[in-house]
This record gives structure tokens, sequence and C-alpha cells, in this order.
């Protein structure tokens, strides 16, 4: 079992695996970062693979593959295999845009992949294409469509923001309810690589808006998942991504990896290990040793508490490269 320096037991690995995006979310990649990780600096799926058997190994039951664009990444459907023939029970998901998705999503499900996550800001073509700066709206319902056709599990996630697509809260909603598809509303995490301008909402003005409409009740965490539940007018189950909140990291149960081999505890903060140099000496103790360095290391909390982001700088850290 990996237990971190605060008792937390981490059990769920996030691998970014780049950092190239075909979008240009307002809220993580607005411009072409001023330079990209290069190629040749990017992790292969086989050293990828030697820390996914130690992370397995030590006791991770849940990976997540993540970007960036996770789906820009070839032979992706090869690397699922991998993990998926190694622990064949392993919770293996993707967070995924959806653009491309239409094309590869029974490869994936062939491969071994159980989940996707999809983050929908926007039902409304030009509201969407503000967003992430391109219009793509049409692919991603594409995509969403053929991964339910062909029998993955999806999520929606949703960030809402002032005065972009706040007003599409209840759309949004009712989209996945009619899909039975579960959404989480994730508050936008400040951060200096976002547009300057952006204004998200909190928590609590999100499920303000939900209840201008509808009766719900908090049904709590799931287990060590960040998100929140509540059941809507008695029957269907939607999430609620708080990190502003006080508790929000008392369970967290996580450890991120970006596409060079830095392993990052903690989303907010700048700090991270490298395990390069050990998967591509094919080192299993080197890489569990800084494993354990990283556990040790995981800060207890983030910074994006109100009380902390008054008056202070901003996360450094850019979303596309942890992976969110
Ligand atoms: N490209 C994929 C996607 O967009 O789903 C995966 C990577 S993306 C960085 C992972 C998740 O992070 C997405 O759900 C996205 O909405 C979320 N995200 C990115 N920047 C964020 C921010 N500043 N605040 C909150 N969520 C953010
Ligand atoms: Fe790309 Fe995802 Fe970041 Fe949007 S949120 S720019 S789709 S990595």
């Amino acid at each position: 079992m990996l237990i971190d320096g605060h008792g937390r037991t981490v059990d769920y690995l996030r691998i970014s695996l780049t950092e190239r995006c075909n979008f240009r979310c307002q809220y993580c990649m607005p411009e072409k970062p001023f330079s990209w990780v290069p190629k040749e600096n990017l992790l292969t799926f086989e050293e990828l693979f030697v820390f996914v058997k130690v992370a397995i190994d030590g006791g991770v039951t849940k990976i997540r593959l993540t970007g960036g664009e996770p789906l820009l990444r070839e032979n992706l459907d090869g690397f699922i295999k991998m993990i998926h023939d190694y622990k064949p029970d392993i919770d293996l998901a993707i967070t995924t845009n959806a653009f491309m998705l239409d094309k590869v999503a029974q490869r994936l499900k062939d491969a071994g992949l159980k989940r996707l996550n999809i983050s929908l800001d926007s039902l409304q073509k030009d509201v969407k294409a503000k967003i992430v700066g391109r219009d793509v709206l049409d692919g991603v319902l594409k995509g969403i469509d053929k991964a339910l056709e062909v029998g993955l599990g999806v999520k929606i996630n949703m960030v809402p923001l002032k005065g972009i697509n706040d007003v599409e809260i209840l759309d949004v909603m009712n989209y996945c309810r009619e899909r039975n598809i579960k959404i989480r509303f994730i508050e936008y995490m400040e951060n200096e690589h976002a547009t300057d301008s952006l204004q998200g909402m909190h928590g609590r003005e999100i499920l303000t808006k939900v209840k201008e409409k509808h009766t719900i009740k908090a049904l709590g965490r799931e287990g060590a998942s960040p998100s929140f539940n509540y059941l809507l007018d008695g029957e269907y189950e939607f999430g609620l991504i708080d990190p502003h909140k006080h508790d929000f990291c008392e369970s967290c149960n996580r450890i991120r990896l970006t596409a060079e081999g830095n392993l990052i505890p903690c989303l907010y903060f700048d700090e991270a290990m490298s395990i390069a140099e050990s998967v591509k000496a094919g080192d299993i103790e080197g890489a569990a040793a800084v494993l354990g360095q990283v556990l040790k290391d995981k800060p207890k909390e983030n910074r994006w508490t109100e009380e902390e982001l008054e008056g202070r700088e901003i996360s450094k850290r850019a979303f596309y490269e942890t992976g969110g």
C-alpha cells in the first residue's frame, strides 16, 4: 500500500501523455506555450510502463491517462492494452476533449479501456468555440455518441465561467441527464497560464443556479473522489469538484506523472521529482525510491481556498502539463 506523509492512502495515478493539444481552452492553454517539451524528451510507452508496473505493484488500483490531449498520442490503444494485460481489473480511464474520439472509441474499448471523462463546457457552437478557440462542437458531440454506442462509461466535466457559459449549467446537465451520464461541475482553478480576465464560479454559486429550477440533496463525497455528489429531483446524481473548499484535500489519493517523467505530488504546487532516468535504465528500485520520496513530500493541501488566494500569487502549474 502507498501511504503519503499525512497518512493518506495513494492508489490513483494520473499520467499526462502529452502537453500538446488541438484545443486552446481559455482556462488551460489559451495560447500555444512559449516552448513545448521536445518530442525526444517524452517518455516512450515502454518507459512509462516501467513506472506503471512499480505503481501497480505498490498498490495503485486506478490509472487515468490525460494530457494535453491524450488522443493525440500515437498507438494509445497499444499502451492501454499493455496496462490492461498486466492488471486486467485495473480501473483504467481517459480524460479527453473527445474531438478525435469518434474514430478511435471502439479500438480503445477493445484494448481494455473502461471509462472516459469528457470536457463539455457548452452546447452552443459559438460559446464552445469561444472557450476552446476552434469550432469543434459537432465533433465533440459525435465523439460522445460514439463512446456511448461502443459501451464505454462516460462522465462529463464542465467548468462554469461567469459571463461565458454560466447560463448553460442547466442545459448541459439536462443533456447529461437525458443520456444517463453523470456531470461534474469543476470550479475554475486560477493559474497563470489561463486568460487573465476569466472569472470562475464558486461551487455555492453553481448550486444556487441549479436550485433555481430543481431540488437537490447533498449525498457527500464518494470515497476518495474529489467530487461531492448531489441528488437532483430525487433521481439524478451529479457532482461538484470544489478545490476552493477547506476539506477538499483531506482524502486526496492521487499522484501525477507528466509526459517527460516528472512525478508531481500536488496539482497546485511546482514541486516534482523525475523518474525519467530510472525508467530509461529499467531501474525499478530507483523509480520506486523516487515514488517513496514524492509520497513523503506530498503537501497537506492546495492553496486555492479563498483566504489563500487573497492577495497572493496564483498557481504556476499548467493544467495541460499535469493533466488536471
Ligand atoms: N484535454 C483533455 C480534456 O480537456 O478533457 C484532458 C486534459 S484537461 C487538462 C483535464 C481537465 O482539466 C478537463 O476536464 C479540463 O476542463 C480541466 N481543466 C483544465 N484547466 C482547468 C482550470 N483552470 N480549472 C479547472 N479545470 C481545468
Ligand atoms: Fe486541451 Fe484539455 Fe487543456 Fe482544453 S483543457 S486546452 S482540451 S488540455
